[in-house]
């Protein structure tokens, strides 16, 4: 069960501004199930699916965590415990949802979190007798501005990433497999300051063609382009997430010129980010240098990806996401450019915006690495 390590009174205040954003968007109650949401709050993410684990909140409610009693001494190590919030345990052969519902009286709004069952959220919305609604919108606010002590986990997870990359030139060469590389990497992932091993991608040669690649037994052949993208969780549970892209020996001048034009997509989304553009205004400034070099079409994905306590989350540097950047939130720059069967590259930083620009958390070089 992964938990956090933020002072309790870092928690007490993101509780009450949860509070204060329900209350302001007409909720009368949010349920909080196991997940990046229940971690950002409390410091603790739940790993219960079928038994119940939820903290409630609301205008005028107590926050209270409802949970298995097996799952209490844990929970109460957090800041749950430190912060002396009301705990409602079970067991098995307990309702929990009559727990929930018994905090919830009289409540005629409620939201869930997106990462709430099913399981949980349609025996619920029986016994309250209202229709649940999500509340994603009220939840992301909080996770998505990130304050001082969040940005500092953020940089030292960056810092942490930084350093497996600068140390790839001595696993990666012709004649081994990407599963080989891709051990070394992890095993210095952990080394070098993370407390797990998120995902590590290994895309050699056409494999790199596919975004989706992890990695694969393909031996890695002379003048490969390879895609080295990695990440995982510092203590605090602050992610980090940099790829770059390698050759193995010299590339073919084709390559070497497209991903000169990838580096400059990058740069040029990175240098566009700032407080009141847009995130659509970011994508298409990696987009824009893409397309003016004929290369629109091999760019398969969004720029980009918000991250803290989870990997992926709001904002979405995305096409068609007019929502406005402001100080505090952390984000990847990664375009990335795909050729079906011969080869990918992608190049990626996390940004955390800032009162005029935006402030970089990878430092390591952006062009084709030769190894
Ligand atoms: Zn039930
Ligand atoms: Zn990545
Ligand atoms: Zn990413």
């Amino acid at each position: 069960m992964t938990t956090t390590s933020f002072p309790a009174s870092v928690h007490a205040s993101r509780l009450d501004r949860a509070s204060a954003l329900a209350a302001e968007a007409g909720l009368d109650g949010i349920v909080v199930g196991p997940g990046p949401d229940l971690q950002y709050l409390v410091g603790v993410e739940g790993d219960t699916i079928e038994r119940l684990t939820a903290l409630v909140l609301g205008p005028g409610i107590a926050p209270t965590v409802v949970v298995p009693r097996m799952e209490l001494a844990k929970v109460r190590s957090t800041a749950v415990g430190d912060l002396g919030l009301a705990i409602s345990d079970w067991v098995d052969g307990d309702d929990p949802h009559g727990l929930v519902a018994g905090i919830l009286t009289g409540a005629s709004r409620v939201g869930v979190s997106d990462a709430l069952p099913a399981l949980h959220v349609i025996p619920l919305a029986d016994l309250l007798g209202v229709s649940l609604e999500l509340a994603t919108p009220v939840l992301r606010e909080g996770r998505m501005i990130k304050d001082a002590d969040e940005i500092a986990e953020l940089r030292r997870a960056g810092r942490a990433i930084d350093a497996v990359h600068r140390r790839v030139p001595e696993w990666l060469r012709a004649g081994r497999t990407e599963r080989e590389v891709a051990a070394d990497i992890a095993a210095s992932i952990v080394d070098e300051g993370h407390r797990t091993v998120e995902f590590v991608i290994v895309g050699s040669g056409p494999n790199g063609a596919d975004p989706h690649h992890e990695v694969s037994d393909r031996v890695i052949v002379d003048g490969d382009v390879v895609v080295v993208d990695i990440g995982g969780a510092v203590p605090s549970g602050y992610n980090s997430d940099s790829t770059r892209t390698y050759v193995v020996g010299t590339p073919d001048s084709v390559a070497a010129e497209r991903i000169a034009v990838l580096v400059r997509a990058q740069q040029a989304a990175v240098d566009a980010v700032r407080p009141g553009v847009t995130a659509e205004q970011v994508d298409a400034a990696a987009r824009g240098v893409l397309a003016e070099a004929g290369l629109a079409e091999a760019f398969l994905h969004r720029t980009g990806h918000g991250i803290g306590v989870s990997v992926h989350e709001e904002p979405y540097i995305a096409p068609g996401n007019d929502l406005v950047l402001r100080e505090g939130m952390a984000f990847s720059i990664e375009p990335g450019i795909y050729f079906a069967k011969e080869w990918g590259a992608r190049i990626e930083d996390i940004v955390v915006v800032t009162a005029d620009g935006c402030e970089r958390l990878n430092e390591t070089p952006h062009a084709l690495t030769a190894v």
